[in-house]
């Protein structure tokens, strides 16, 4: 299994149809499932969905917004946008103070001398639980204190435990607290005051398509690795797009896709298949978890490569 391409070219042949009505479902039913407020994740440009889109979107259904960097919500414009607190997550780089009051951004800070520099900028507190990243651990978090005065603190948490255990160091301080990712979503001792979910917005909102150049009937071996099949059928979409062996529907019939190349691959085609028939690589029944499954990656990694192998359009 190959890595991924480093330098992606969207495929003009490739439609990503993302429907924002299926974004809104998931944290509507988030929200319901969780009595929790939302803070939805929309890092690295919502998951490829498009953070501006999304953003809006959401904006009736949640608490806040988190991106990674104080860029991203310029980028967006997320705060004109969607009118709600907004927290950087990761590392501020040669931001000032200034630059995240003036676009309505808390930093996350996890070391004195952050807290010293953002104090004014309403900075929230990153906890160490486990991640041992862009996060404080016991000691820092009592110098912290000194430097700033904070009103929330979180962790990345994967386990239940991790947000017990925030709980637990910050409760009773009139803190805001929150832990909870997508994978937490079903614990209620991982919930707190607030959950950060990203994936879980995003999953059935997009469908990925294509159409069929090609379509014949083949008795002997094909492509480069001279794999055999009845039918085969080529598609317009190849590594440079992202794209990697594993599933397609064409016609409502799954389909293996059988050899990558650089701008096309080859795909297994029904009988009655034919050139022009759309082919789907995400959507119509095909999961994110199953794409990701047959590239043995993440949900994540899956979804922003597919967001990023043709043109976007929103939809509501
Ligand atoms: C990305 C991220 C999330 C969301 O993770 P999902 O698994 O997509 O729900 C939550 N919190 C932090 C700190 C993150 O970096």
């Amino acid at each position: 299994m190959g890595a991924f391409n480093s330098r992606m070219i969207p495929s003009s042949r490739v439609s990503v149809a993302v429907n924002l009505s299926i974004v809104r479902g998931n944290a509507q039913r988030i929200a319901e499932q969780t009595r929790s407020p939302i803070l939805a994740v929309v890092k690295s440009d919502a998951y490829g969905l498009g953070t501006q889109g999304v953003s809006r979107a959401l904006a009736d259904l949640v608490d806040g917004f988190c991106v990674f960097s104080l860029r991203e919500a310029q980028t967006a414009d997320l705060w004109r946008t969607a009118g709600k607190p907004i927290l950087s997550i990761g590392p501020q780089e040669d931001f000032s103070a200034g630059e995240f009051i003036e676009a309505h951004v808390r930093p996350a800070v996890w070391t004195a001398e952050q807290a010293r520099r953002f104090a004014r900028a309403e900075p929230v507190l990153s906890v160490d639980t486990g991640m041992q990243r862009f996060t404080a651990g016991k000691a820092e978090t009592d110098a912290m204190m000194r430097e700033a005065r904070f009103t929330e603190a979180f962790t990345h948490a994967v386990k239940m435990e991790q947000a017990v255990e925030l709980a637990e160091m910050f409760g009773g301080k009139g803190m805001k607290l929150h832990a909870a990712g997508s994978a937490l979503l079903n614990e209620p001792r991982a919930r707190l005051d607030a959950v950060r979910p990203g994936i879980a917005l995003y999953r059935g909102a997009v469908r990925v398509a294509t159409r069929l150049l090609e379509a014949r009937d083949s008795n002997r071996s094909a492509g480069y690795s001279g794999f055999v099949t009845p039918r085969l059928g080529v598609i317009p979409c190849g590594y440079s797009s992202g794209l990697r062996k594993g599933l397609c529907v064409i016609n409502g019939i799954r389909q293996a896709i059988l050899e990558v190349g650089m701008q096309s691959a080859y795909v297994e085609a029904g009988e009655s298949d034919r050139a022009g028939d759309e082919v789907i690589l995400l959507g119509d029944g095909l999961t994110e978890a199953e794409v990701a499954g047959a590239w043995m990656t993440s949900e994540h990694q899956a979804l922003l490569c597919l967001t990023g192998m043709g043109i976007r359009r929103q939809i509501t």
